[in-house]
């Protein structure tokens, strides 16, 4: 059907002046900050009408399960702090800075509190609310989204949107929708029952852009041989992890955590989209920790010199079981990995064996990591090129009037409450732009 009959056929609730497709971080601040924008412009409500489609029988289903249920909601720190922390390539940085001006993580907690979610800082810089529940953050939102006249219609997958004579039209199964502006905030790709299942990316391919491809992060890995069950559960503290290649190693440090299928924890998370890239280029690589991350392997060889020097009759065993970065189920690992006795004693080890040890504490292997599962990160890299964003307004610069904010965009944060920030913050500065200028003329 021609776009002009369409839109005299349609009714009034499938008209938008703003439609944003997606009800998650990204895609609800952006109505709120349309809303605000509109206001100021001295726009009534009822003049225009701000739409967000949500798939799923309720918004919010990323933010109900951030932070196992109690919601990492921000970082603490100024913005260049946070850029730093948070988001590691240096694009990235430069793209995000603007919204996260836009809307800082101060302007959120704020908004927050004005629902009475007071916030509270922790040890490490990560910010929760302090009744320790995600369902509570989502509640403050959808209560200013009540406030601010926000049509959010659920149950609702949008299929396909196209363009002509400056509206958008977005079909539905049920129904199509138009609106003069688009924001899309469908998410990335991961934890795909949660509805996020890469359909605004066909959108976005279908105006034209860029795709980089989706790839984990903050992810697992799952390993060819997984250590033994009784280990699952077991954390390694302050160690450094390393994927290694033929050609490459990338490491992190910080925790790590043994489970059933490999690894998990903080440092495994914030090294999963390095080593996804690494094994997607060289397919395939291996897994180990560093236990002793801060001494050189030649610091490491002269305190075991020194160490077998003074305690000669120590058993290798008893030395393992004093180190407090090696968990006691890891130890007969390591001697086996070793290949050392752990009954013999200090002053019966030979320089080959002391060699051993010191390169086994060192890098410990894990063996071949056999997937680092896209579906499991808790986010996805990939997704719309940044280059084709204008950062300061979140406009695309191959459609007009197209919006983009959130995880379909090509950055993925560190954990800590960066990813949910940079989502409020893209978000909010793409409402608030779709909502300024000559908005609202269109339809
Ligand atoms: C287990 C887990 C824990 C996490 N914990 C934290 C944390 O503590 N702190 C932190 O900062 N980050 C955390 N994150 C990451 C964070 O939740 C996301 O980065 C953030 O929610 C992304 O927001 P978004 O709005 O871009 O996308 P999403 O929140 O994924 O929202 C996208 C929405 O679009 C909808 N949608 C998709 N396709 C369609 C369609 N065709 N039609 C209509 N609607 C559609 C989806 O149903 C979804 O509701 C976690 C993620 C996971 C999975």
């Amino acid at each position: 059907m021609p776009i002009e009959h369409a839109m005299n056929t349609i009714s009034e609730r499938h008209r938008a002046d703003i439609l944003i497709i997606g009800g998650g971080a990204a895609g609800l601040l952006a109505a709120l900050a349309a809303r605000r924008k509109a206001r100021e412009r001295s726009i009534v409500d009822s003049d225009f009408r701000i739409v967000v489609l949500e798939r799923n029988a309720r918004p919010g289903a990323k933010i109900r399960i951030s932070g196992g249920g109690k919601c990492n909601v921000t970082h603490d720190g100024a913005v260049g702090e946070m850029l730093v922390q948070g988001f590691f390539r240096k694009s990235e940085q430069r793209f995000l800075r603007p919204a996260l001006y836009a809307f800082t993580n101060d302007d959120l907690r704020r908004m927050l509190r004005k629902r009475s979610v007071p916030t509270a800082v922790r040890d490490d810089g990560k910010v929760f609310p302090v009744s320790g529940r995600a369902c509570d953050v989502l509640a403050a939102i959808e209560a200013e989204l009540r406030d601010a006249s926000v049509d959010v219609v659920t149950g609702t997958r949008v299929r396909s949107c196209l363009r002509q004579n400056g509206v958008f039209c977005i079909h539905t199964k049920m129904s199509d929708f138009f609106s003069s502006r688009l924001v899309l905030a469908t998410g990335g790709v991961s934890y795909r029952h949660t509805g996020t299942t890469g359909d605004g990316l066909h959108i976005a391919a279908s105006f034209g852009h860029d795709l980089v491809p989706s790839s984990p992060s903050l992810a697992p890995f799952f390993l060819r041989h997984p250590v033994a069950a009784a280990l699952s559960g077991v954390a390694l503290r302050d160690v450094q992890l390393s994927f290694r290649t033929p050609s490459e190693t990338v490491s992190r440090k910080g925790d790590v955590l043994l489970t059933h299928k490999g690894l998990s924890g903080p440092a495994c998370f914030s090294l999963s989209r390095d080593a996804a890239d690494l094994m997607r280029r060289e397919s395939g690589g291996e897994a180990l920790v560093n236990f002793f991350p801060d001494f050189s392997a030649e610091d490491m060889q002269e305190m075991l010199l020194r160490h077998a020097s003074a305690h000669g009759k120590q058993l290798i065993r008893k030395f393992l079981q004093l180190q407090s970065a090696i968990p006691s189920g890891m130890i007969p690992l390591v001697l086996k990995q070793a290949a050392i006795e752990g009954d013999i004693g200090w002053g019966s080890l030979t320089k080959n064996a002391r060699c051993r040890l010191q390169r086994t504490l060192q890098s410990f292997s894990f063996g071949e990591v056999k997937a680092i599962p896209l579906d499991a990160g808790e986010v996805s890299a990939g997704g719309i090129a940044l280059g084709q964003v204008n950062a300061k307004t979140m406009e695309s610069r191959i459609c007009r009037d197209l919006f983009l904010c959130g995880e379909i965009l090509d950055y993925a944060g560190e954990v800590g409450g960066f990813n949910l920030q940079a989502a409020f913050s893209t978000g909010w500065l793409a409402g608030s732009s779709s909502a300024s200028g000559s908005a609202g003329t269109g339809v």
